[in-house]
């Protein structure tokens, strides 16, 4: 079979996790946690799987659920997505953005990347014929150089894939990059994918902003969440898409034909423990303390950093370590002191050297406190 995606190889999720598996290892390289969710919402699952709610959910979603992200959505951020027209559910944030870039891009169409880049984005772009066009962050900070997006968007750019809190570097955007992006794409026909995945996850007094709350960029904008990050349920695969009405139109006739609906019993237990803020509000106090506990593991090691603003990753350069490359070095790393991690020139189109290696810090703070011990050693 001639391949459709002749690059890819294995995912280095799978990749790492097998490794760290296979050795042994403590697996701080694919982003999940390393304890359950809680449970309540266990509890409530069951209750629908006992109840009889177990055959397809609509096809858009629960109502019960698309109406909890609306009044969360407008709590959080004071927008407003109407439940019926504007809200879909989805297995997971995975298909939202493959359902988005399927229902946005044609063949030779431009989409603008910003890479390092979540694993997903490229695939489906070229599965559709798209054209990925790289815009290139480099560490420590990551930020945006707006004048270098303004020259890489031409009359074939159609779609723009954001990500903030951004994984695997823990940036975020700011109330300035929301006000430049809708400088650029003002009056031109570019939509935006905007992956939030993180929204709820970030550190040192920040504010998420949302695209979504800027007006123009909403017009504009398939807002993608996912429940996996916010609950501490990666494994149960449900996430969403906001949309305007005449985008979401389009974008469900690709979820219909992907999965047609998601997991019913969940959709309904999530719908009510949604109801509760403060089962995502105590989170970005939650991670920063274990960002904080890892960090200060590191703190007397050879690596260097600039604590995450976001996500649940800690970047950290290892430049007056070795010359290694980071893939070298994370399996290395894996196989000798059993400490695995994500070596972030996977996520660049560009060959590069920057030697970062990503840390997952959702884990028990034993743990974190042991890999930290075995990194500061080094
Ligand atoms: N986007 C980003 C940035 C992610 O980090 C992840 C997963 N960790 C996803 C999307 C996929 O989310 P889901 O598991 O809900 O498909
Ligand atoms: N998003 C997770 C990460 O960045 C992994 C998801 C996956 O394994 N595909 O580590």
């Amino acid at each position: 079979l001639a391949s459709k995606l002749p690059t890819v190889g294995t995912t280095i999720f799978t990749v790492m996790s097998k490794l760290a598996t296979e050795t042994g290892a403590i697996n701080l390289s694919q982003g999940f946690p390393g304890f359950d969710c809680s449970p309540e919402l266990v509890s409530l699952v069951e209750k629908y799987l006992r109840g009889g709610f177990n055959q397809y959910a609509p096809m858009t979603g629960v109502p019960a659920l698309r109406e909890a992200i609306a009044q969360k959505t407008a709590d959080q951020y004071g927008v407003n997505y109407h439940p019926e027209t504007e809200i879909t559910i989805t297995s997971g944030a995975t298909e939202a953005i493959f359902a988005t870039v399927t229902a946005v891009v044609r063949p030779g169409d431009e989409v603008l990347v910003f890479e390092p880049a979540y694993d997903s984005y490229v695939p489906a772009i070229d599965l559709n014929g798209g054209v990925p066009v790289y815009v290139t962050l480099t560490p420590p900070d990551y930020s945006i150089d707006w004048q270098v997006v303004r020259d890489k968007i031409t009359d074939k750019t159609r779609l723009i894939m954001v990500n903030t809190p951004h994984n695997p570097t823990g940036h975020v955007w700011t109330t300035d990059d929301l006000a430049q992006l809708a400088n650029l794409v003002r009056d031109r026909n570019i939509w935006i994918v905007s992956d939030e995945v993180y929204e709820h996850i970030l550190f040192d007094g920040r504010v998420h902003n949302s695209l979504m709350m800027h007006p123009e960029l909403r017009e504009r904008t398939f807002v993608i969440g996912s429940f996996g990050k916010t609950f501490h349920i990666t494994g149960w695969k449900i996430g969403y898409c906001l949309a305007p009405k005449e985008l979401s139109v389009e974008f469900r006739k690709i979820h219909q034909y992907l999965t047609f609906s998601t997991v019913t019993p969940i959709q309904y237990a999530l719908a009510d423990y949604l109801k509760e803020p403060d089962h995502y509000r105590q989170l970005p106090a939650f991670y920063q303390r274990k960002r904080d506990l890892f960090l200060a593991g590191l703190q007397g090691s050879r690596f260097t950093w600039k604590p995450a603003e976001g996500s649940f990753f800690q970047t950290v350069s290892y430049t007056d370590i070795t010359d290694e490359p980071d893939y070298d070095l994370a399996i290395r790393l894996t196989k000798e002191i059993g400490v695995a991690s994500i070596p972030v020139s996977v996520f660049y189109n560009q060959k590069n050297d920057y030697k970062i290696l990503r840390f997952c810090f959702a884990k028990d703070d034993a743990i974190l406190a042991e890999a930290a011990e075995r990194l500061r050693n080094l």
